[in-house]
This record gives structure tokens, C-alpha cells and sequence, in this order.
């Protein structure tokens, strides 16, 4: 260990920074974000640098540095590019011991400066010693997209209880096993999702019984189409939690490796007609595990509420009196045209689009045509690859013209994706004797021409063209 991570207590204390330009601004934004009493001394100072200093009732010297600037000084920060002022700088406080950092330079510092994932009270420090800030950079990245924002608050909440926590449980070991069944349960998810109140009164009742068996809760996490990059990060943090995984057919192999090893996987099918588990059965089946006190996670291809039968879960939840909370997720349609290149809407080819079924009750297709039929519109066809046929004559009825560009989208965003694109008058004969595997998104108006001209920046992995 190069340098001993230590929190710094900056409160009212006083810090000099040296230098006036971009560099230290950062820096002072840091020491001041801290409660620092500033005090900057250089020749010439960015006019915001300058205002945040004293706004914040720091000092401003316009003025070089010299040695007796840094008497008194708590920390002292040089952040100029002048190397042989850094290394007067370093040396006069080395020689006094007073803490000091060189912006860029880990050898004149005697304390060095972490990357910070800040969710005060939490801090997170990352530090490479200075061999390589850009490293820990990224590592930043990643720890931030881990944590979510409100873990901050969540803190927050656990400190008003430490005091109730230590009457309640004298011992150590009982009281950390009541704060890990508390925040390994579902009063974290509470504060994470904006209810801070629910999550206290939860807590206060698990003080008040703490044998009480919690109530289990139900994610409804939309999972996307396909490509686990396109996860957010909730969803993520739900699946790596959750006691049980309910997943139906639309969700990819690669989605589930992410979610929690030891989570018990249910499988509700959903291909198309053949239902593994009728939706009652979900819906009766998700009641079941959240009474048993499970974490629940019912992931859902795409987003949850488009197409997704993600509102009759949510009634049957709501009225059996179960907790849940819906995560949203990357539909098929901004899926699969992102990564095929077709733009839903642009300002010259269309200014509405509209997401339709197109699985017909018993084959009739009974969809507002005329509507659809708009000039100018995007016409986004989920489940529609079976009644492509009728589809399209429908359209044709309607006057559509036969010339109108048709995209099919199998797979889409994911390594099988399979792009076919034709027009409403030869899809139908493209198709024919080459079945596109499910699921398939069928994308109807003038934007799709324009995947000639984006599509070399689709993102998709691989895609086998059949065009
Ligand atoms: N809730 C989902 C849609 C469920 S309906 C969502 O928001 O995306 C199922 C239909 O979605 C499929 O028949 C297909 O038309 C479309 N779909 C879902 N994922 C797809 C994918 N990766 N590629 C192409 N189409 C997809």
C-alpha cells in the first residue's frame, strides 16, 4: 500500500490552492463541496473559479505565490503548470508537514486525491496512487452504475436509527443480523424508489416485532429486446436481488446469466398461441411467491407496459395487496430500428409513429385502419410477422401505396438479428420459403429508406443481411 485511504474532515478549515485556471477549479469545487475555507493566490483567475470562491466566503489573491501562503494552511493544492512554482510549492509544505497535492505530479504529493463516487454519507474512494487516474476513472464508472443514487439517502435513514438499533439490540452479532435481513429485504428498493417515508415506517415496524416474517415484493422489470447493454441499471440491481425469477420467452439467454446465481427461475413461456402458463396462472403464481416473502423479479421481454400484459400483473397485485414496483425497459420498436438503422421518426419522412399489434383475435384483422393509413407515420407492427398477409392488404385497401418501404427485424439487437427489407407489394414474396425466426418486428413507412444511408453506424454485433 503506496498512500493509507483517510477521510479527510475539511469542515471550516482552511486550504490553499494555488493556481487560477481549470485544474484547480476542479479541485476547489472538491475542497469547497467538503466545507472548506478557501483561499486561491494567482496572477490571473477564471472569472467562475473566482465567483465560486467567494460566494462560498473564501479569499481570492491576485497576485503570484509565496512561501508565507501557506502557513496556517490545513491542505495545500497546487494546480499549476509551471512545474519548478509545483515543486516550491511541495517542498515548502513537505518541509512544514503540511498535507500537500500536485495536480498530475504523484511524486511532490504527499496526499493524493481518490476518484469519488459521492452518495453522502457514502463516500467511495478510487485510487491508483497516481499510476494511472484514467484507470480509476473508469473503475468510477462502474462502481457509480452499481450504486444507485439514493444510496445516499438510504444511508441517511439507517444513521436516524442507530441510536433505536443499539437499545434494542445491545450484542453486536444480533444487531448486524437485523440491518442485513433489513437491507438485504425490501426497504432499500423503498428509498430507491422515492418512498422514503414507506421505508421508514418499515423499519419502525421491524423494530417494534423484529420476528415478523417482511412481505415479499414483485418487480415488474421490463428486460429489453434482447442485447443485455440495453438493461438499465435498475433492472439489473432488481435481477441480481431477487429470490426468484419469473421469465418468459422473450427474454434472452444472456439476460438471465445476469441475474442472481442462487435465484430459483420459473418459466412462463408466451410463444405465440402455445402459452406455457395461462396469464391467470402468472398472475396467481406471482401472488403466491410475493406471500411467501419472495423477492420476485417477473422479467419481461422489451417494456413491460407495451404489449407486455404488464397492467393485468399489476391489478391482480395491487388487489391481492402486494408491494411492486415497475422497472421500464427498451421496447422492440427503439430497439430494433436503432440497430437497424431506421430512424422512427424525421422531420422530412415521418412525425408520428404508432406501436400496433398485430396478432388478430382469430385472424380477422379488426385494427382502426384508416387511421393507420396517415400520411407521415410510422407504422411499428408488434406480433404482426403471422398476419403479415392480411396485414398488408389491409394497408393496401386503405391506400397505403404498394410502393411504401416494409423493414422485418428478427431478433433484432441481438447477434441473430436479420434485417429483410422490401415494400408493402413484395415482402410478402421476399419472405416466402426463408421463415424469419421470432420474435419479429415489422416496420412499415418512408423512415425505412433511410437505413441505406445510417446504417453504417448500427451498433447491432453482427447482422446477417438478406436484403
Ligand atoms: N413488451 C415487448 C413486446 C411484447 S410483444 C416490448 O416492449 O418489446 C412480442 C413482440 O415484440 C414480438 O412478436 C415482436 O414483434 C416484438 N419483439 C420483441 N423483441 C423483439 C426482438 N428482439 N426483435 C424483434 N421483435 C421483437
Amino acid at each position: 500500500m503506496d498512500t493509507l485511504p483517510l477521510g479527510f474532515r475539511l469542515k471550516g478549515q482552511p486550504c490553499l490552492v494555488v493556481g487560477g485556471g481549470d485544474i484547480a477549479l476542479r479541485k476547489v469545487s472538491l475542497l469547497l463541496r467538503a466545507g472548506g475555507i478557501v483561499t486561491l493566490v494567482a496572477p490571473e483567475v477564471l472569472p467562475a473559479l473566482r465567483a465560486q470562491v467567494e460566494a462560498a466566503g473564501g479569499t481570492v489573491h491576485l497576485r503570484p505565490y509565496t512561501s508565507d501562503d501557506i502557513a496556517d494552511q490545513t491542505l495545500v493544492i497546487s494546480a499549476t503548470d509551471d512545474e519548478a512554482l509545483n515543486a516550491a510549492v511541495s517542498q515548502a509544505c513537505q518541509a512544514r508537514r503540511i498535507p500537500v497535492n500536485v495536480v498530475d505530479a504523484p511524486a511532490l504529493c504527499t496526499v493524493i486525491f481518490p476518484a469519488i463516487v459521492d452518495r453522502s454519507p457514502l463516500l467511495i474512494g478510487i485510487s491508483s496512487n497516481g499510476v494511472s487516474p484514467v484507470l480509476a476513472r473508469i473503475l468510477r464508472g462502474k462502481i457509480e452504475s452499481m450504486i444507485p443514487a439514493a444510496y445516499g439517502r438510504l444511508a441517511q435513514l439507517l444513521g436516524e436509527f442507530r441510536t433505536l438499533a443499539k437499545q434494542t439490540f445491545p450484542d453486536t452479532s444480533s444487531r448486524r443480523a437485523f440491518w442485513e435481513a433489513q437491507l438485504e429485504g425490501p426497504m432499500p428498493d423503498l428509498v430507491f424508489s422515492g418512498r422514503d417515508d414507506e421505508a421508514r415506517s418499515h423499519l419502525q415496524q421491524a423494530f417494534a416485532a423484529p420476528q415478523k416474517q417482511q412481505a415479499g415484493e414483485v418487480y415488474l422489470v421490463g428486460a429489453g429486446p434482447g442485447d443485455p447493454d440495453l438493461l438499465t441499471f435498475k433492472a439489473l440491481r432488481l435481477m441480481q436481488q431477487a429470490d426468484v425469477i419469473v421469465y418468459d420467452r422473450l427474454v434472452s439467454a444472456p439476460i438471465l446469466d445476469l441475474c442472481r446465481r442462487d435465484a430459483d427461475r420459473i418459466y412462463v413461456g408466451k410463444a405465440r398461441a402455445e402459452h406455457a402458463v395461462p396469464q391467470e396462472g402468472i398472475n396467481a403464481l406471482l401472488v403466491r411467491l410475493a406471500q411467501e416473502g419472495k423477492r420476485v423479479c417477473r422479467l419481461k421481454g422489451g417494456d413491460p407496459f407495451i404489449f407486455g400484459r404488464g397492467g393485468e400483473e399489476i391489478e391482480e397485485l395491487a388487489a391481492a395487496g402486494i408491494s411492486f414496483q415497475v422497472v421500464p425497459g427498451i421496447t422492440a420498436a427503439s430497439g430494433c430500428a436503432a440497430y437497424a438503422g431506421i430512424p422512427l421518426t424525421h422531420r422530412n419522412y415521418a412525425q408520428s409513429v404508432r406501436f400496433v399489434t398485430g396478432h388478430l383475435k382469430d385472424g380477422t384483422p379488426d385494427l382502426p385502419w384508416a387511421e393507420l393509413v396517415h400520411p407521415n407515420q410510422t407504422l411499428v407492427l408488434y406480433m404482426g410477422l403471422v398476419s403479415l398477409g392480411p396485414i398488408r392488404e389491409q394497408l393496401l385497401a386503405h391506400g397505403l401505396t404498394p410502393s411504401t418501404p416494409v423493414a422485418m427485424i428478427s431478433k433484432g439487437t441481438t447477434p441473430q438479428q436479420q434485417v429483410i427489407t422490401g415494400t408493402l407489394e413484395n415482402i410478402v414474396e421476399k419472405l416466402a420459403g426463408q421463415p424469419l425466426p421470432a420474435p419479429t418486428l415489422i416496420i412499415v413507412g418512408e423512415v425505412v429508406q433511410l437505413r441505406d444511408q445510417l446504417n453504417w453506424f448500427s451498433p447491432a454485433p453482427v447482422t446477417h443481411e438478406r436484403d
